[in-house]
């Protein structure tokens, strides 16, 4: 197994499918029956899941909603996903925690990175909810920072594209895919990846990114065998 610990970051629009909104109980499946064919594998699992399905912070100044309230709101919509998602995995007798960056205790345990690493040892599935539990972050972020704080190999980013482009593979015929990339050409060429925090921690921690499409059948466990599939950028 190349990778012995990963943190997989999914995108909330990603659970949206084919939907305008809110969660697609297939999509949300088929993720859970990836998750579990690399669990099999033996590899630690942690995921970050986004809510941009459901809410984001910026999309509320427009309605009126003050930032950092929206911000919350948008916090709370991850945490939404991720719920769904814990319960997803759990129905193929995955055994999973949901840490959380803001503290509701009835649902799910707060984050505690000594714990989080414990699970993870123990061989549950660690969910990350709430982002980090600040405003003006994003999943991305978190997806970076909770990844070095439990020491994993890489960070998955599952996309709805197979990795990075020249330009955007959407809307221009001639774009090219790179198999491998390093963060200053990433950088120099103003290509998408991560927003600039999430990017910039990566980068100064030596953690390895591979950008990805989930959505494709068997990509993830590829991916952990040794595979190269979408992009990888290293330092
Ligand atoms: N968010 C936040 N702090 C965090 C993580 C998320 O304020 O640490 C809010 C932010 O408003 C963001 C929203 O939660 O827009 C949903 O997350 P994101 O946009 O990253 O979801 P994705 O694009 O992955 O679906």
């Amino acid at each position: 197994m190349k990778y012995k610990r990963i943190l997989l970051k999914l995108s909330g629009e990603s659970l949206m499918g084919e939907k305008k909104y809110g969660i697609d109980p297939n999509i949300l499946q088929q993720y859970a029956e990836e998750i579990k064919k690399v669990k099999d594998l033996g590899v630690e699992i942690a995921i970050v899941i986004g809510g941009g399905n459901i809410f984001r912070g910026v999309q509320a100044e427009k309605s009126g909603i003050d930032r950092v309230q929206g911000d919350y709101m948008g916090m709370l919509a991850t945490l939404i996903n991720a719920m769904a998602l814990q319960s997803a995995l759990e129905q193929i007798g995955l055994y999973t925690r949901l840490m959380s960056g803001i503290k509701i205790e009835s649902v799910c345990e707060p984050f505690i990175r000594r714990r989080a690493i414990r699970h993870l040892e123990k061989g549950r599935i660690v969910i990350f909810g709430a982002g980090i539990g600040n405003p003006y972050f994003t999943t991305d972020s978190t997806a970076a920072l909770r990844a070095i704080e439990i020491e994993s190999d890489v960070v998955l980013k599952g996309t709805r594209v197979d990795g990075v482009y020249t330009a955007d593979p959407e809307k221009d015929a001639n774009a090219t895919k790179y198999q491998h990339i390093s963060f200053t050409e990433v950088y120099e060429k103003n290509l998408n990846v991560m927003d600039m925090t999430a990017f910039t921690l990566c980068q100064e921690n030596n953690l390895p990114i591979i950008v990805f499409d989930m959505n494709a059948e068997g990509n993830l466990s590829r991916l952990v065998n040794g595979e190269k599939i979408g992009t990888l950028i290293t330092v």
